[in-house]
């Protein structure tokens, strides 16, 4: 079972695709995550990766593609996959789909969320998450608030602002590029 999670930053594919993949012991690929994992790491995909995530710009289609193949192939025995942030854009669509076609496989479900412009960027910006990157959860300032300010409900470690949502104008350019990439 292979299930694509679209739409904008901030609504809410990653939450949607934590609690699909548990109740369903499905595995969630991130591509955000695997690109976080990396930079706090210093691996050379993460210092390759940084130079665009920084700046709110994709990183470039032959790494991320790559990347992915990689993990769908380690993850060939999964029941499930929810894959959430890729692909965005069409040639990575294509990429996806010759990717899976080789193995006689196809995406079984697609689910685009939407949510109000506004909305986005205040969630963004009142978006925390746990610093611990084996723990990850999400959390929001308003809508859904850590039962202690600023500590992880799960784990109990420090909660953060991702570095590209502490930036009003790399938020502003990241949905930009949704329009113009992802969206198609
Ligand atoms: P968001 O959807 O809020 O931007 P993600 O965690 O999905 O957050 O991604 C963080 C960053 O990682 C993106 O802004 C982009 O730079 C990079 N990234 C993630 N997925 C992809 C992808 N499929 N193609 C290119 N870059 C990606
Ligand atoms: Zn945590």
């Amino acid at each position: 079972m292979l299930i694509i999670l679209l739409g904008a930053q901030g609504t809410g594919k990653g939450t949607v695709a934590g609690i699909l993949s548990k109740q369903n012991n499905w595995v969630q690929l991130s591509t955000g995550d695997i690109f976080r994992e990396n930079i706090a790491k210093g691996t050379e995909l993460g210092v390759e990766a940084d130079k665009y995530i920084s700046k709110g710009c994709l990183v470039p289609d032959e790494i991320t593609v790559s990347m992915v193949e990689k993990r769908l192939e380690e993850l060939k025995n999964e029941k499930g996959i929810i894959l959430d942030g890729f692909p965005r854009t069409l040639s990575q669509a294509e990429k996806l789909d010759e990717i899976l076609a080789n193995k006689g496989e196809k995406v079984d479900w697609v689910i685009n969320l939407e949510t109000p412009r506004e909305e986005i960027i205040t969630r963004m910006l009142n978006r925390r998450v746990c610093s611990n990157q084996a723990c990850k959860a999400t959390y929001n300032l308003v809508l859904h608030p850590s039962k202690v300010e600023g500590i992880c409900d799960i784990c109990g470690s420090e909660l953060i602002r991702r570095a590209d949502d502490s930036d009003s104008s790399a938020i502003e350019k990241r949905l930009e590029i949704y329009d113009k990439e992802t969206k198609p």
